[in-house]
């Protein structure tokens, strides 16, 4: 963009030093071109208009034209508020306030019209607004702004300061007449044609004062277009760059362990879904490139054992492989699962993690480093420096959502030639946020459970029912069945709370099934990691019918005789966690059951949690539906430290189509022109590199 969009923001006739100050601390604003670019989040309409004698409880907000004709206070200190009421000659509504009540009452014009906005609740007989926003009420200023004005998100500071919504419009009022003719357009004019664009002037223009909603929804494609079109184009041209310099290993012999692992010792047939992704694996292991590939597979979908037949095929071709898992107790199971499914085959499998001896440590690092070891499963401790390979050749990473990108970067450099990486992910990402977040890695999907596998019935109870689910509990360990009982651990500051949680619980568990006629286990995060096992393997081993446990058990436990999951406080567990959860049973051929145990009154996002619970064991369906209640912002908390750039209107939850849309057309582009050198994509180099100077510490990713 033009200089002039680098100017200091308090040089903005009407800001100064203090207002920029504030601007600067409270919304990030430092330049012209910060404030331009800051967007507002909604428009006022002034054509929709209630009347208060029609609001309803479905309305999300109402928008009325009222008069203040009453202004009471009551109560002092934190219980002190503010009461007005206002009427629009067809009923009468009431407004209140808890916090800024003197700034308030100070504003607060008795008979004057006011535009009033906000969520209205029923109290009884009438409706009331807790902290409105307002404006005094002028038809006339349309002719100004059009029908549509812009609400611009302010903070208290701000407003203590006298810097409100209106204000920042005032500001942006200013800016744009002066800066309009000198922004640059950032997108070539080909694109702009070609997809049937705004122009970047009018854009900014509209997404501030659009004349009406077909403008504004232009100009909001316009700029998710652009968002997503760059997002797309950094990821796509760091693969391409990765693709031309780096080779890969190829893997072009099907040998002895591959071959004596399928015919003497798979258990059971592969599933068409395993047979597919590992045929996928097979083609990029042999193209040359290195593979960088995602494996999206629901829980007990039978991931483990893809891995470990790719695992054997980087064996065969004389290369060692390792997979890191995010827990011991993972690390643990994948140890037992994968030598298990090994036998007698002559394959040398280590594991190593936190609580490795030293001395076996020792043994593992040489043969590790003489390549007399074929394949490492462990934890974070796979990472350290002293671990060194003869040749790794192929890295897998189970449960991926746990690793943080820069820890899968530290993999690739234990080889002087990466190795191929095989991210497994037992949360299923919704495919828009997959081309975004994980734009750069190929996906495959295991999309079929192994065969005979019963879904698992889900029910919801609540608190007072416990009866209920004792009962169920009792008629499932009579079968001879196991059950978990798990607790929620919320946050670290809430541990030695939560622990009571679990210890009440247990104590209630231990009295409705008493020893010894029941063997009850406890496992959380904060037992010594032996007790840990040693309560885990009483309950793998069937000697113990329920484990009383926190999340520690959310990924990857496998214990098929297990029938019964029950979920304590379900209403405090996020979606895909509670999917994990249920994941843990279901694993055999019986009838399984997950129980969500929460307390009556729920707030409508954990009743929306609870309800798809119930009704879908789809883990795709699951992932849509929370990615629409958390927002992208908060999906595993990867999407600052993934995303290249910052997002100012796209949206990953909602954009899916223009998401797609924009891949495809930076795609074509790299395809003729992978470094954008053609004098036609010159705007887009330069662009890519701005962006990408104001968030370099994406680096990692690729
Ligand atoms: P996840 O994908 O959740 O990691 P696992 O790899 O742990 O799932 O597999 C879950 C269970 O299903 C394991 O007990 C495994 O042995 C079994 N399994 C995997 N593939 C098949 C198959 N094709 N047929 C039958 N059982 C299978
Ligand atoms: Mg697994």
């Amino acid at each position: 963009m033009g200089n002039i969009l680098d100017s200091e923001i308090m040089y903005l006739p009407g800001v100064g030093p203090k207002r920029a100050e504030l601007l600067q601390k409270e919304l990030n604003i430092y330049t012209f071109g910060d404030l331009i670019t800051f967007y507002p989040f909604r428009y006022i309409d002034r054509t929709k208009i209630n009347k208060i004698s029609e609001i309803t409880d479905e309305l999300p907000y109402v928008q009325v034209v009222g008069r203040v004709i009453s202004i009471s206070e009551a109560g002092a200190g934190r219980h002190r508020r503010l009461t007005a009421i206002v009427t629009d000659g067809t009923g009468r509504m009431e407004l209140v306030w808890f916090q800024g009540i003197t700034w308030v009452l100070k504003r607060l014009r008795p008979n004057v019209d006011y535009l009033i906005f906000g969520k209205a609740t029923r109290f009884g007989a009438h409706f009331s607004i807790a902290h409105p926003e307002m404006e005094i009420y002028n038809p006339q200023q349309d002719v100004i702004t059009g029908s549509l004005q812009p609400v611009y998100s302010t903070t208290e500071k701000l407003k203590n300061n006298h810097i409100t919504s209106k204000t920042i419009m005032g500001f942006v009022q200013t800016l744009i007449p002066m800066a309009i003719g000198k922004i640059t357009e950032t997108l070539p004019p080909f694109i702009i044609e070609q997809n049937k664009l705004m122009t970047l002037p009018e854009a900014l223009r509209n997404i501030h004062f659009p004349a009406n909603t077909t403008l504004l929804h232009k100009a909001q494609q316009r700029l998710k277009f652009e968002e997503h079109f760059y997002i797309q184009l950094s990821i796509l041209s760091r693969q391409k760059v990765r693709q031309a310099k780096v080779n890969g290993h190829v893997f072009n012999h099907v040998g002895e362990m591959f071959n004596r692992f399928y015919h003497e010792r798979l258990p059971f047939p592969l599933t068409e879904a395993q047979k597919r992704v590992i045929k996928e694996i097979r083609r990029d292991m042999l193209s040359g490139k290195q593979m960088n590939r995602l494996l999206q597979g629901d829980v007990g979908s039978g991931k483990t054992v893809v891995a470990l037949m790719c695992m054997l095929l980087a064996v065969d071709n004389g290369y060692q492989a390792c997979i890191m898992a995010p827990t011991e107790i993972l690390a643990n199971q994948h140890y037992e699962s994968i030598t298990a499914l090994l036998g007698d085959l002559p394959v040398k499998v280590g594991l190593l993690t936190g609580s490795t001896k030293r001395s076996e440590r020792n043994n593992l690092h040489q043969s590790l480093e003489a390549g007399e070891l074929n394949i490492l499963i462990g934890t974070h401790a796979l990472l350290e420096d002293v671990v060194k390979f003869k040749n790794l050749g192929f890295v897998v990473i189970d449960e991926q959502q746990r690793f943080g990108v820069m820890q899968r970067a530290k993999l690739w450099e234990k080889n002087s030639d990466p190795p191929h990486v095989l991210v497994m992910t037992a949360t299923p990402i919704p495919r828009t946020l997959a081309m975004t977040l994980y734009g750069d890695l190929e996906v495959s999907v295991i999309d079929e459970l192994p065969p005979g596998r019963k879904p698992v019935k889900t029910l919801h109870y609540t608190d007072a029912k416990r009866n209920l689910v004792f009962a169920l509990m009792k008629e499932q360990i009579k079968r001879g069945r196991q059950v978990y009982v798990v607790y929620p651990l919320i946050k670290e500051s809430e541990k030695l709370e939560n622990l009571k949680d679990l210890e009440d619980g247990y104590e209630s568990i231990v009295r409705a099934f008493p020893p010894p006629e029941y063997v009850t286990v406890v496992v959380h995060g904060q037992m010594k990691p032996e007790d840990k096992d040693y309560s885990m393997n009483l309950f793998a081993q069937g000697k113990a019918h329920i484990m009383v446990a926190t999340t520690v058990i959310e990924v990857g436990v496998n214990v098929p005789n297990a029938t019964v999951m029950v979920i304590e406080s379900a209403e405090r567990f996020g979606l895909s966690q509670l999917h994990q959860l249920r994941g843990r049973v279901g694993r055999g051929a019986d009838e399984s059951y997950c129980i969500l145990v929460s307390q009556v009154k729920l707030t409508k996002e954990s009743r929306k949690r609870l309800e798809t619970m119930v009704t879908t064991n789809d883990g795709f369906k699951i992932a849509e539906v929370d990615l629409h209640l958390r927002g992208p912002g908060d999906i595993a908390g990867t999407m600052q430290s993934g995303m290249p750039f910052d997002l100012k209107m796209a949206n990953l939850a909602t954009d899916g189509q223009l998401i797609q849309h924009a891949r495809q057309v930076a795609s074509e582009i790299l395809d003729h022109d992978p470094l954008l050198e053609n004098p036609r994509n010159s705007i887009m180099k330069e662009q890519l590199s701005r962006l990408e100077f104001h968030r370099n510490d994406y680096s990692g990713i690729s």
